[in-house]
């Protein structure tokens, strides 16, 4: 398999900050690139070589991005199946469909890491409020009901104390069928971000410490306290056992609980993740080139940290407002993601801090 070569042209599904990240990993690299989103305001076109702005769904707009492109990524995962599957008929599509498949219903995403052994809350499916009541006698309170698909940054889940309180539960997440977790109790969240080459050779890097803020990510902290380190190796061997399951070709990320039982997968992205802006200053090789590099089939880059402490604190909402402030430190690195309305929970940018 011969690596794509620059100047090549990869379309990315999705117009975010995810998107605008790897379109200047591309550019690094003598790679064009293509973003095809429906927004107006896709952050990502301001860094790519080119923007469609159309529904996803549009069989002619499909056609002409695989026509016009030599290989297709995605930087979300809510994005429908069928115009992805439909892509990759015509032109490679990296990570493959399957991945987004797994990722995109809980259900479906916990049962197979389970089969590959990894360790999950206790969950059922519900799709009534009759088997939200049968699961919470089962699995007990407090839990956290989560809809089955769509959900990200703590969207679509509430959080059950007593079993009496499952129908203002039921009807918080709008009847939609749903799992019912457990409440794992943690130390520390973390995440693995784990690169596969289309050779199936894998690098990892170390892992984050993630602090969340209302179910966002509110900084990233490296190196990861010990009550990480010692889950480390188990945790990053799942994600390389979950990653040749899928015969995964990218970045995918696993986030984790750190308990005393041993990590406990949370969920999985297939793609890039904000855990993993830090990379940008604080890896060798970022995780947005990385991406680049294994869908290209090119090198996989080298996942070491560049100095002794590496700190990202992400810039929500008003947050933003400070940038003049981070600017005047020495040292931080600002970045801004040319989004115009600072609206609460919005991620406008974020700042990383390397100590050599
Ligand atoms: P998620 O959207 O699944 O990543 O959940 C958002 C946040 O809610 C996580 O980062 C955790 O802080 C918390 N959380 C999610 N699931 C659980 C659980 N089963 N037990 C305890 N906390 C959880």
């Amino acid at each position: 398999m011969n690596p794509l070569p620059p100047g090549s042209t990869i379309g990315i599904l999705g117009g975010g900050q995810l998107g605008r990240m790897l379109a200047s990993a591309a550019a690094e690299l003598g790679y064009r690139t293509h973003i095809l989103a429906p927004d107006a305001e896709s952050v990502a076109a301001q860094t790519a070589s080119s923007f469609t702005r159309a529904d996803y769904h549009s069989r002619i707009v499909l056609d002409e991005m695989a026509a016009g492109c030599d290989v297709v990524t995605y930087e979300f995962e809510n994005i429908a199946l069928d115009p992805v599957e439909y892509l990759a008929s015509n032109v490679p599509v990296r990570p493959a469909p399957q991945a987004l498949a797994a990722a995109q219903d809980r259900a479906i995403e916990k049962a197979f890491v389970g089969k590959l052994g990894g360790r999950t809350a206790p969950w059922r499916k519900v799709t009534t409020l009759d088997e939200l009541k049968d699961a919470l006698a089962v699995i007990g309170a407090p839990a956290i009901l989560k809809t089955l698909r769509l959900g990200y940054d703590g969207k679509g889940q509430v959080r059950i104390a007593h079993a009496k309180e499952a129908e203002a539960a039921w009807d918080a997440i709008g009847g939609r069928p749903a799992i019912l977790e457990g409440f794992v109790s943690f130390s520390h969240e973390f995440s693995i971000m784990l690169v596969r080459g289309r050779d199936g050779g894998m690098v990892s890097y170390p892992p984050p410490w993630n602090e969340h803020v209302d179910g966002i990510l509110a900084r990233s902290t490296l190196p990861a306290p010990q009550e990480i380190a010692l889950h480390w190796a188990e945790a990053a061997a799942l994600t390389g056992r979950i990653a040749d399951a899928l015969d995964y070709v990218g970045v995918l990320t696993c986030e984790f609980f750190a308990t005393l039982d041993g990590p406990v997968f949370n969920e999985m992205a297939p793609r890039v993740h904000n855990s993993g802006h830090w990379t940008i200053e604080g890896a060798a090789c970022s995780q947005f080139e990385n991406h680049i590099r294994a869908i290209c089939g090119l090198p996989l880059g080298d996942t070491a940290l560049t100095g002794s402490r590496v700190e990202m604190e992400n810039l929500i909402g008003g947050q933003v407002e400070r940038w003049q402030a981070v600017l005047a430190e020495p040292g931080a690195h600002l970045h801004l993601y040319g989004k115009a309305d600072a609206r609460p929970g919005r991620k406008m940018g974020h700042v990383t801090r390397v100590t050599r």
